[in-house]
């Protein structure tokens, strides 16, 4: 079931595209995006663009391309870069069109290309093979379309697009290829995974019950510009000191040698400004788990769920958030189990508490990583799902529940349950929709039992 498909436009996704951003830089200004090993040398700086695309979509691997072109064009713009390297930079090259095509250019149509190929390869029947095989691709269409911008802007220094083809079957390029594959495809597992999904919808729900108490941004962008001001101070004053360092050992740096080292010290302070970025955005994560799971520890102790209070509680705040976020769409569900006191009555309590603790799980199992789970009565269970999901998924969802309550048994007995469940779309208290649901789970009730009912407003 898609139930994540709201996080996908959540503002997660920007999260995920700074981090993305920010390993990219790290990787391109240091030797994480280059091994450099005689007479092996291995690019990996383009694997951030590859997760873009993999992750992501064509929109943000392009997005990834081109910032890795620009670090290149960066690095490319000095005067101790080898000839051939210079051809990249637009002040190096004699030809600035040229340059900026060949290094920004040629990496956003790469960021571009594989993002659509993934996309296709998500739609495959093998999608994992699909990834893998675009992955494993990716350096060679990398170099196929860099040496064909080569070809095109810079004929002289005599490359051909099959130039991108001469590594291929290269013992170190064929590792090198299967280590990124494998890389990618476990990344890619993992995002799909049902405990990165539910870490997801935490932190989400953690940015809703902290939306009383939001960032004050002007002291944010404060912070933003005192920083990045004092490093740019401390990288010039580096500089500075080095110059007058290397004076008095009696190496007089001319004035090109003075660029050079401001230009590595730029390339530096990249870097850790990157570094500090994905600093900021683990703290960010983590003081949002730190907040739901402050939440979810108000748990029932029976069956592990959030007891009434705490449902009630966490629940008003996501809805209040919901509207300030434009209204997404979820479903609000009540279930209560079938002639639960039968149960206690013929096979005594404690069969009765195992009956409500496989019952959670089963909850747990279907829904916890796509909403709230309460325990609101003896027998009585309530669940809010705000991911937007169709109705058809939900009841996907629903006869999935249904199923796993059936196979909770006694000899030749079966358990069932009965479910009432509410569209929310609208500005609703949670009382209300607790009210109308519980309605709802009465009408099943009333017409045998065993059965849900979805309402509509
Ligand atoms: P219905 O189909 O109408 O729901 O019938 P029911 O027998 O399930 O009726 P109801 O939902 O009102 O029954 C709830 C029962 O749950 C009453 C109480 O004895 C039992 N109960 C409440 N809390 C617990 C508990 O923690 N453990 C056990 N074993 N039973 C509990
Ligand atoms: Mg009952």
């Amino acid at each position: 079931m898609e139930f994540s498909s709201q996080l996908q436009k959540s503002n997660i996704r920007w999260y995920l595209l700074g981090i993305l951003l920010a390993v990219e830089l790290l990787m391109s200004f240091s030797f994480l995006g280059y091994f450099h090993v005689e007479p092996i040398s291995i690019t990996t700086a383009y694997i951030p663009v590859l997760l873009a695309g993999t992750l992501m979509g064509p929109l943000e691997s392009t997005v990834l391309g081109f910032a890795f072109g620009l670090a290149s064009m960066w690095k490319a713009s000095a005067s101790y870069v080898m000839a051939t390297d210079q051809l990249f930079s637009p002040i190096m090259s004699g030809n600035p069109v040229g340059s900026i095509l060949l290094s920004v250019g040629a990496r956003t149509l790469f960021g571009l290309m594989i993002g659509f190929l993934y996309l296709g390869a998500r739609r495959l029947r093998w999608k994992g093979w699909g990834v893998a095989v675009v992955t494993y691709l990716g350096p060679t269409i990398h170099a196929c379309l860099v040496y064909t911008f080569l070809w095109i802007f810079f004929p002289l220094a005599g490359y051909r697009p099959i130039d991108g083809l001469a590594d291929f079957f290269a013992p170190a390029e064929v590792v090198a290829n299967l280590a990124i594959a494998g890389l990618v495809l476990l990344l890619w597992r993992m995002e799909q995974s049902r405990i990165w999904r539910q870490f997801l919808t935490r932190v989400t729900t953690a940015h809703r019950l902290q939306l009383t108490e939001r960032y004050h941004s002007l002291s944010l962008i404060l912070i933003v510009v005192v920083t990045v001001c004092s490093s740019v101070a401390v990288a010039f004053y580096f500089v500075h000191r080095m110059d007058y360092v290397l004076t008095q050992r009696g190496m007089d740096l001319t004035g090109d040698g003075y660029v050079n080292l401001l230009h590595l010290q730029i390339q530096f302070l990249v870097g850790i400004l990157s570094l500090m970025a994905l600093v900021i955005f683990f703290l960010i994560f983590n003081r949002r788990y730190a907040t739901y799971t402050n939440y979810e520890a108000r748990t029932d102790s029976l069956t592990g769920v959030m007891n009434r209070r705490a449902f009630f509680q966490i629940c008003t705040k996501v809805l209040d958030g919901m509207e300030e976020q434009g209204g997404s769409t979820g479903y609000f569900i009540m279930m209560d189990i079938d002639w639960f006191k039968e149960i206690n009555d013929s096979y005594g309590h404690p069969e009765g508490d195992r009956a409500l603790k496989e019952a959670a799980r089963s909850l747990r199992d279907i829904f916890d990583s796509d909403g709230l789970i309460g325990r609101v009565g003896g027998d009585e269970f309530a669940v809010l799902l705000y991911p937007s999901i169709s109705r058809e998924e939900l009841e996907v969802g629903l006869r999935h529940l249904m199923e796993r309550i059936h196979n909770i048994r006694w000899e030749g007995h079966r358990l069932s349950c009965s479910i009432g469940a509410l569209p929310v779309a609208r500005r609703q208290a949670v009382e209300e929709l607790y009210r109308d649901a519980d309605q709802l789970l009465y009408t099943a009730k009333e017409a045998g039992r065993d059965r849900y009912i979805i309402g509509t407003y």
